[in-house]
């Protein structure tokens, strides 16, 4: 619930980064908030005399940015961190899907608790979930997941994901594992009216979300295309990940997986796909062209040797780029900050020093241009008055960061800073590291009772 209009919060005597259009920072200043919204931001201290100030906060040694936005991960996979840890992507599913078909609704609220908790602890005020496994008989684990979202105070975007090409029909997933085509889409239009909030200050939304070419078959990627339009909502799915899926989409379909995409309504600028490393020029050009977005997820591109996204050639083409931790099956810390660092030096491996990223292209990257990827940017990203006050006070003048150069390359190439204050349309969700919202040492010991039922039912088939 939104502060009445007229109490606010003013922060003085802090570094800004604003990451509005003109990459306005200033090296002392002050933000009100006024209803929940960014009422004012500028150098110097507040303007003298506003009224029912309920709050003054003076945030010296710290730099106030944007809340990060992360904009693709797998919260179940919270429950199965750590397994398979020298596999590539196809082994890598392959090897962790009977696990993945035997999460029910309490998993699946504990392992959202888990990842929203890291996620916020680590400055992000949004984050969006891919949930594309639904077992039979699982429960209603997209009112679980949405459930533990409401509670951790994140605003979020539930992508109802789905699978409907199993084994039997040349698909990675166990039969037992999938959806048909009708009842997929008839759910996920289900949860749409359930959850899905357009308003300008919507804590939950919902996107359409099939889960990739090689676990869904094409009549379902089609329909749910025009599912999603019909609708007004949004589209995400997996794409380009890695060498082999290209493969698959050449023997299957007899093209690569944009020109797949493109025959079957999957580009436009309400959709955004999470991954897209092997992409060639006409690729990148397509989606530069039709306004599709990309979330960028380097650790676990690393961690299952997909390969290095063309990051800088997808920027400069005018491609919108938000980052992404992926799901912490294929990325165990599950925090943004990661994605922050590992973006911009990863990019620079094997890649001519002209094409690389810099911390402020970065820092755009997991703030307005993921609000952009997700639909959002005219409400989220930058720190702009009219804008929702979803603002994080990092502390800069500690023994890790206090000697950096400036306060962004500070945040962006130094260790995680610490968040001294985390708001999301001006409710604190964290005060000092610690979560207000939420008790996250029962978090964690109800995640890791889930994971080792999870475990326990999986062994006994
Ligand atoms: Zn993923």
């Amino acid at each position: 619930m939104a502060a009445p209009e007229t109490q606010r919060i003013v922060i003085d005597n802090c570094a800004i980064a604003t990451v509005d259009a003109d990459d306005t920072e200033h090296a002392c200043g002050h933000l009100v908030i006024a209803g929940g919204r960014i009422e004012s931001v500028g150098a110097g201290p507040a303007p003298a005399g506003l009224g029912d100030v309920v709050r003054r906060i003076d945030a010296r040694g710290h730099l106030a940015t944007p809340g990060l936005v992360n904009t693709h991960h797998h919260f179940y996979q919270w429950l199965t961190r750590g397994l398979a840890t020298d596999h590539h992507l196809f082994d890598w599913l392959v090897a962790l899907y009977p696990l993945w078909a035997r999460i029910d609704e309490r998993m699946c609220y504990r392992a959202a608790q888990g990842s929203l908790a890291v996620l916020a602890k680590g400055g992000v005020t949004t984050t969006m979930d891919h949930h594309y496994v639904y077992p039979r008989g699982c429960g209603d684990l997209s009112g679980a997941i949405v459930r533990a979202a409401r509670e951790t105070g994140l605003r979020f975007t539930l992508a109802r994901g789905s699978m409907d090409r199993s084994e039997k029909d040349g698909g990675l997933p166990p039969d037992f594992a999938v959806e048909s085509l009708d009842g997929a889409l008839a759910a996920t239009e289900e949860t749409i009216t359930a959850h899905h909030d357009a308003s300008f200050d919507a804590m939950i939304q919902v996107a359409v979300a099939p889960c990739s070419p090689f676990s869904v078959s094409t009549g379902l990627l089609r329909e749910s295309a025009e599912l999603a339009r019909r609708l007004g909502v949004r589209l995400h799915t997996h794409g380009s990940e890695t060498a082999e899926e290209e493969k698959y989409c050449q023997q299957l379909f007899g093209m690569r997986p944009t020109d797949y995409f493109a025959s079957t309504g999957w580009l436009g600028d309400d959709v955004w796909m999470a991954h897209c490393v092997h992409m060639s020029d006409a690729d990148i050009a397509a989606f530069a062209r039709t306004g599709t977005g990309v979330a960028h997820c380097p650790s676990s591109n690393a961690r299952l040797a997909a390969g290095i996204a063309r990051v800088p050639d997808l920027l400069k083409a005018g491609v919108p780029v938000g980052l992404g931790v992926d799901g912490t099956a294929s990325n165990e810390s599950g925090e943004l900050h990661t994605e922050l660092r590992n973006a911009l030096l990863v990019n620079r491996l094997g890649a001519h020093r002209a094409k690389a990223l810099n911390a402020r292209q970065v820092l755009r990257m997991a703030t307005y241009d993921g609000a952009r990827v997700l639909g959002r940017a005219g409400q989220i990203g930058s720190l702009e008055p009219g804008k929702l006050a979803d603002v994080v006070l990092w502390r800069m003048d500690t023994l890790a960061h206090a000697c950096i150069a400036d306060p962004v390359t500070a945040l962006v190439f130094g260790a995680a800073a610490p968040v001294t204050a985390s708001f999301v349309g001006g409710r604190q969700i964290v005060e000092d590291g610690r979560l207000l919202t939420v008790d996250e040492d029962a978090v964690a010991r109800a995640t890791r009772e889930e994971a080792r039922r999870l475990a326990r039912i999986t062994a006994e088939g």
